[in-house]
Formats: C-alpha cells, structure tokens, sequence
C-alpha cells in the first residue's frame, strides 16, 4: 500500500514526486510509455526559469527525477494498463503488478499528434518538432512548415512568423477547422503562405540526420513535389493519456480530465497535474506547478483522512 502514487514522469509527475517525497509520504512514480515526457522529446529548453543558458529537456527532467529520488521518491518503469478507482484505496495494474494507492496523482500528460511517418519520427528534434514555443528560436531566418488546419495551426504558424523568413501551412483540406478570427489572422499575415490540400509523404532527409525538406502531394491532383524547409512543426492536436481512467473519472469529448477546483478531479483522492488536464498552457513550467499543486493537495487530503 502507497500513501501517493504518480502516474507520468515529465515535468508535472516529477514535480510532484518531489514535492510529496519531500513532504515524506515515500511516493511511487510510474514511468509511462513516454518516461520524461514531452520534455524528452525536445532539445533546448530557453524558457524554463532558472537556466539562463538555456538547458536540454531530458536534462531538465532527469534533474527534476533525481531531485525527487534525494528525498526518497521511487519510481518503477511501465505503464498503467488497468485502474479501479471506484473505491480507496484505488488499484492499478502496472504491466501485470497490481499497486495500491491512499491518493493518486494523474500526470500522464498529452501526447503530441504526429503524422505517424517512419522519416518523421526519426527525425523529432532534429527540425521536426511539436511546439513552437520549444523550438521556434532556432529558425531564425529559415524556411519552415506547419502541418494542420485547426487553431493550434494557427497559432503556431503566426507565432513563427516571428523568426522564419517563410511559414508554410500544409493542410490536406481547402477548408479549415480554425476559428474564423485565428484563420483571419494567420491569412493577414503576409509571411505565411499556404499549401492545400496537400498532405506530407516524406521528411526529409533521414540519411543526413536533419530536416532539408519535405516530399508534399495534392490530394486533388496526385501532383508530388519536394519543398525545401529547415524547421517542421506537426501542430495536428494532442491525445491526452486517459484512455485507462475513462469511465472512472469525468473527462471531457477530447479525454482531458475535468478539473474540479484546484487538483481535483471528480473523484475524492485523485488528482491532476499537468497535461492531461491542461490545453491551453501546455509549458514545462505550468506542468511543473501544476505537479506541486497536485502533491500539496495530496498531502492535504491524506492528512485529513489521518495518514
Ligand atoms: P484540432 O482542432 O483537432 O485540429 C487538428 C488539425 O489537424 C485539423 O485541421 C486536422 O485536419 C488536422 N489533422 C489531424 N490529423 C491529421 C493527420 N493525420 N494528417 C494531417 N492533418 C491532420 O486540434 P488543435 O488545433 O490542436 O486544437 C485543439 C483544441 O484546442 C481546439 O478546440 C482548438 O480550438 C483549441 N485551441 C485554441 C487556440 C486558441 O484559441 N488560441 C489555440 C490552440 C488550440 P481536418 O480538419 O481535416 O480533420
């Protein structure tokens, strides 16, 4: 039996793990599919507080998990493939072990969206990115392209009109899932063009080990053709990490968790941090506060109930 289990290890379940290993409640991180999150997935992180030169996101979060384990955290890898939070303590199937827990803190976060290509994945981090706000800085004056139609899109593409010389919107439609204003907006903004409809076959270029570019075909007209790039961000949405709770606690059309206040989430024990409740944030600093406020209000409800 557990006083505090955390599932998700980014920057909101690390934080919380330090926090309640520091409030000495000995708390058991579950790694997740994604160990380190989102964070683990990026290079230089310049806008974490704290880090003037800026700091490496598996860095930032593999500090953050050794800050926790110096005050007793323990963290065991895998995923949560079952849970029973219909009474306390709530039971979760971790790969075939069953783990008991007093309070639950869900930090299983989003997941970016990707287009699912082989040359994509290969080259995250390496100019294929899924935040803008992470990695827009680095193309200054470079060519970029934004996969999606919807306002994250949108926002993304208008964002760096700040730094590349040329934004490009792929979109495999004519039409646009975006709010008319962010719509309008991004098509004022002389900078952006726009490639529709059109989806993405390749990234390339895997043997080089860096994105040059990306092999586009019209869906109308089957017409393929490489585009030159050096920055491409997938902005396609985010699935959050709930699938497992579904049905156990309330969750939005999307799979977010409803915040009931605070951490709370609609059941009395279990709480939210970061991600997996968050669409509109989304930063590593927002996750790593909503990881402390989570682990505070554990603390607060285990107190109560006399542990
Ligand atoms: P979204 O609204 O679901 O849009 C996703 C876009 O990606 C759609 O245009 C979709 O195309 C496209 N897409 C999905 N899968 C694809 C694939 N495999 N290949 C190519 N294209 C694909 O997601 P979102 O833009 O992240 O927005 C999520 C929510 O957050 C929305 O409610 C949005 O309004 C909100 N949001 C608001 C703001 C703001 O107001 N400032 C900013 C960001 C997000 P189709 O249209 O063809 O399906």
């Amino acid at each position: 039996m557990r006083n505090v289990v955390i599932v998700g290890s980014g920057c909101a379940g690390n934080t919380a793990a330090l926090y309640t290993a520091r409030a000495n409640l000995q708390p058991l991180v579950i790694s997740g599919h994604e160990p380190g999150g989102q964070l683990s997935l990026t290079t230089l992180v310049e806008n974490f507080p704290g880090f003037p030169e800026g700091i490496n996101g598996p860095d930032l979060v593999a500090n953050i998990r050794q800050q926790a384990e110096r005050f007793g955290a323990e963290y065991v890898h895998g995923s949560v493939i079952e849970a029973d939070l219909s009474k306390r303590p709530f039971r979760l199937n971790v790969e075939g072990d069953w783990i008991e827990a007093r309070a639950l803190i869900i930090a299983s976060g989003a997941s970016a969206r990707w287009l699912g290509l082989p040359s994509e994945q290969k080259l995250i981090g390496h100019g294929v990115s899924s935040c803008a706000t992470c990695d827009g800085f680095f193309y200054r004056d470079k060519k970029i392209m934004v996969i999606g139609g919807g306002d994250s899109a949108m926002e993304e593409a208008i964002f760096l009109t700040r730094f590349g010389r040329e934004v490009a919107v792929v979109h495999r439609r004519d039409e646009f899932r975006a709010s008319k204003i962010m719509l309008e907006r991004a098509r004022r903004n002389l900078k952006i063009r726009w490639v529709t409809p059109a989806v993405v076959e390749e990234v390339l270029d895997v043997t080089k080990g860096y994105v040059t570019g990306a092999r586009l075909r019209n869906v109308k007209t089957g017409e393929t053709w490489e585009q030159e790039v050096d920055g491409f961000f997938v902005a396609i949405g985010h699935i959050p990490n709930t699938a497992v709770f579904k049905g156990q606690i309330e969750l939005d059309g999307d799979g977010y968790i409803i915040s009931k206040g605070g951490a709370k989430t609609s059941v009395t024990g279990v709480f939210h941090a970061g991600d997996v409740q968050d669409r509109v944030y989304r930063q590593a600093i927002t996750a790593a506060g909503a990881g402390c406020m989570a682990a505070l209000e554990a603390e607060r409800f285990l107190e109560a109930e006399g542990h």
